[in-house]
């Protein structure tokens, strides 16, 4: 059949790959670098976007949208910020036929054009805290793309707030980092570590970036979500100022943060398997597919109507579906919802018709349920909590047994090599010990994790002292 994608303890990235082409949730674009997100991929942004933005409304954001062409100038205005972006930018040089006098970047991220806009609304505290989200695509130039993870254009929220100092910034980027951890982990079934960024990893014109890090199958990491408290720099370079409660003026404080459609692809990286992906039910659509299996005519109308009233009995308070395409046979439906991972599959045909039953068979475990007719609609929310919390455990366990403590470098290379995951070592602090040890093993540092336990330790690349342990990894 066509539907067969290449085993994934074979060649994971092929795997990937093949899944996404095949469930038909994204394709490449013309234009390198790009991709089409399909019906079947946009529905899980949609899912995503609607279940964010009802988190971020309910801590007191609101949405607006800023232009996508920011002038070259503003840009510069930020020098660690422009050093960061600078060689990822789409430059647009000409605009109706003409040479612009000053060129303009497709936005890389939008902290400057939405800071020149503070600039103009921002005078006094009484209009802080300033709290906007918004929902949009931005364009950074990639020379190694892959689908869903790193492509040229994507979508993305990026929220941007100002505040009056630097502890109520510093509040916000550390409740936004707590929502996409509640999100990731209820609604996408990913367990995630959280914690702050080394240095050298954090966003270009940040003084703190928090991060979400969460485990794929094949034992590299993936930055599921990060937020940033960007201090006064955004504040300095736009110069807004705002007059304090004390009669004085200070620069205002301020956060960004965002997730974006790699979400995706982590969805597919940590839950999938060599059928397909598996949707958790909060996150899915479609919650379940009824697919009817006879062999003659006389069996066929019996087989229809009796679903018809089981399809009757869900549909108010589930999406459900009955597949009832006369061309092709039971066992291609199955191959096909299971590739798109839909989380429940209800098979009737005339034995369960005669016995009043249902056939329900688990997206997640493959298991089968036989359940009386009555009880279907009553054990369905049940069935989905399981479902739900069964690929979280699952997920959680396999972050935990992949999570290892190594106290030398030797190890350390041994466990990257062999088998990948979070490695919890000592690390003395220093950018050029980190850099060492990226070169040799490609490995970072994914985050110092929150509440870390302190403990003295040598770090592994110089042996100088080291008060904890900082989580490292392979990442996307
Ligand atoms: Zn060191």
């Amino acid at each position: 059949m066509e539907n067969r994608i290449t085993r994934k303890e074979e060649n994971f990235s092929q795997w990937y790959i093949d899944v996404i082409l095949k469930a038909k949730l994204a394709d490449y674009a013309p234009v390198k670098g790009c991709m089409v997100i399909r019906p079947n991929g946009y529905i899980l942004w949609e899912n995503i976007q609607k279940n964010l933005d009802r988190m971020f409304k309910e801590s007191g954001h609101v949405n607006a949208y800023f232009p996508l062409l920011i002038p070259e100038s503003f840009i510069q205005k930020e020098s660690e910020h422009m050093e960061g972006f600078s060689p990822e930018c789409a430059v647009v040089t000409y605009g109706g036929g003409k040479k612009l006098k000053e060129p303009l970047i497709v936005r890389p991220t939008s902290e400057t054009m939405i800071w020149s806009m503070y600039a103009r609304w921002i005078t006094s505290y009484r209009d802080l805290p300033l709290l906007i989200n918004q929902w949009c695509n931005i364009v950074r130039w990639e020379l190694r793309p892959r689908l869903f993870l790193r492509t040229s254009e994507f979508l993305w929220q990026e929220g941007h707030t100002a505040h009056e100092t630097y502890e109520e910034a510093d509040k916000e980027a550390l409740k936004m980092l707590g929502i996409y951890k509640k999100f990731v982990e209820e609604y996408m079934a990913i367990p995630v570590y959280k914690g702050q960024k080394s240095d050298s990893e954090r966003f270009a014109g940040a003084l703190q970036t928090y991060t979400i890090e969460a485990l794929m199958q094949d034992g590299k990491a993936l930055q599921a979500g990060t937020s940033h408290n960007l201090g006064q720099n955004f504040a300095r370079a736009f110069n807004v100022k705002f007059a304090t409660r004390e009669g004085g003026e200070d620069y205002v404080w301020a956060t960004s943060w965002g997730v974006s459609t790699r979400l995706i692809g982590a969805l597919i990286m940590a839950h999938g398997d060599n059928k397909g992906i598996i949707i958790p039910p909060k996150l899915a659509s479609l919650i379940a597919v009824i697919i009817p299996i006879y062999y003659s005519a006389k069996e066929r109308s019996r087989v229809l109507s009796y679903i018809q009233s089981l399809y009757l009995n869900l549909k108010n308070d589930f999406n459900v579906k009955i597949d009832d395409r006369e061309e092709y046979r039971p066992s291609y439906k199955f191959n096909e919802w299971e590739l798109q991972g839909i989380p429940l599959r209800i098979e009737v045909g005339p034995k369960d018709v005669e016995k009043k039953q249902a056939i329900l068979v688990r997206r997640d475990t493959g298991k089968k349920i036989i359940l009386p007719f009555n009880e279907v609609s009553l054990r369905f929310s049940t069935l989905l909590n399981e479902i739900q919390k069964n690929l979280f455990e699952k997920a959680k366990r396999f972050k935990e047994e992949n999570t290892f403590k190594v106290d030398n470098l030797d190890d350390f290379q041994k466990v990257i090599d062999d088998k990948g995951g979070f490695i919890y070592a000592h690390w003395c602090g220093s950018p050029e010990c980190e850099a060492k040890i990226k070169s040799l093993t490609k490995a970072t540092i994914r985050c110092i994790p929150f509440h870390n336990e302190k403990e003295e330790g040598k770090c592994i690349y110089c042996g100088g002292k080291s008060s904890q342990r900082v989580l490292f990894a392979k990442a996307y």
